[in-house]
């Protein structure tokens, strides 16, 4: 449930009548925007007299959110959230583009492709160092070595970075990192969610291969019910009887999020299409969607990666990728 307040309300009042919904066992969460303020409430509001909420002197309106997503929904967040790592922005009308490889593989690989995508004008390195693989036999990643490949690059090139973890175990190895990854797979792992939930690093949230946009914003939910308001969401393709492509790339999500949610939306396509020649167009389609950025893989050597090399871009042809994406997004304007 949410109530809209009347414009020109007081902060005092505002106090009064969140400590008046507590006395009734509901959280209340306040979305200071510009025009209006609205409290929405969680919990059971079924025992709420909306009738009475809604006469009060200060209450504009007062709406059921019938959506199971509360504090990821637009109703109870109408202003686009914006999220900031380093000089870089995601949403509200800031675009993040995000590249790097796969997987972290060695200090060469990961500062030379750093330096690449940075010189194209990527504003955020990213990098696998901890790797959830389909065979236990493939290459598991560097893992805390990885981590600190990262920051090495970080510190070379000052680009914010965005690195996944497979487990709360390994969250103080990302001390220092900008973004955490949660990916496909994890995307339902709730404990995870909510103890990530418990810091105050944003998180990438990506979709599950067979998973729906309510179970994404549920899983938004988990994070941002433990206090954690700073999720990006990643549509990264999910699974369907087509086999041409690694995955099919649901481009509707993500109009329908941004519909749903005030939280960014970005666009994987390298893991959406697994194809490199797919993903320059699938990212300009992408962007004329929409997207608040994009996350991208990029390795100097394809041929010789060590995972998803089929859907990494050259240097050179992310440069292209690059320019193409900056020519859609002036034509957007
Ligand atoms: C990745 O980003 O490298 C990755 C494993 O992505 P996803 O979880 O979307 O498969
Ligand atoms: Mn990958």
């Amino acid at each position: 449930m949410i109530a809209i307040l009347k414009h020109g309300t007081t902060a005092e009042q505002t106090e009064h009548l969140i400590s008046w919904l507590k006395r009734m066992n509901l959280d209340v969460h306040v979305s200071q925007g510009a025009e209006v303020t609205i409290l929405g409430l969680i919990g059971d509001t079924s025992r709420v007299d909306m009738e009475l909420l809604g006469s009060l002197e200060i209450v504009e309106s007062v709406k059921r959110v019938s959506e199971p997503f509360k504090q990821a929904n637009r109703k109870f967040h109408p202003e686009d959230t914006v999220i900031e790592v380093g000089t870089a922005k995601i949403g509200g009308g800031n675009f993040a583009m995000m590249a790097g490889p796969c997987s972290v593989e060695s200090e060469e690989q990961i500062i030379e492709v750093a330096q690449a995508v940075k010189a194209s004008g990527a504003h955020i390195l990213r990098g696998g160092a901890f790797k959830p693989r389909t065979s236990p036999y493939a290459f598991q990643g560097m893992q805390g070595e990885g981590i600190k490949l990262l920051l090495k690059a970080k510190a070379e090139t000052g680009l914010p970075i965005v690195t996944e973890i497979m487990n709360i175990s390994t969250l103080d190895l990302f001390a220092d990192i900008d973004i955490i990854q949660v990916g496909a797979r994890n995307m339902q792992n709730f404990d995870l969610l909510k103890e990530l939930g418990k810091t105050n690093k944003p998180i990438l949230l990506k979709r599950g291969l067979a998973n729906t946009l309510q179970e994404l914003l549920m899983s938004a939910e988990y994070i941002m019910s433990e206090g954690n308001e700073n999720v990006i969401l990643c549509e990264r393709g999910i699974r369907t009887f087509e086999t041409y492509t690694r995955n099919t790339l649901d481009l509707s999500a993500v109009s329908v999020l941004h519909d749903l949610s005030h939280l960014p939306v970005i666009v994987d396509p390298s893991h959406a299409t697994g194809k490199a020649k797919l993903v320059p167009p699938m990212a300009a389609a992408a962007v004329a969607a929409g997207a608040d950025g994009l996350i991208i893989e990029v390795h100097n050597n394809p041929a010789c990666a060590l995972c998803d090399g089929a859907q990494s871009l050259t240097p050179a042809q992310f440069d292209v990728l690059s320019k193409r994406v900056a020519k859609i997004r002036e034509a957007l304007v």
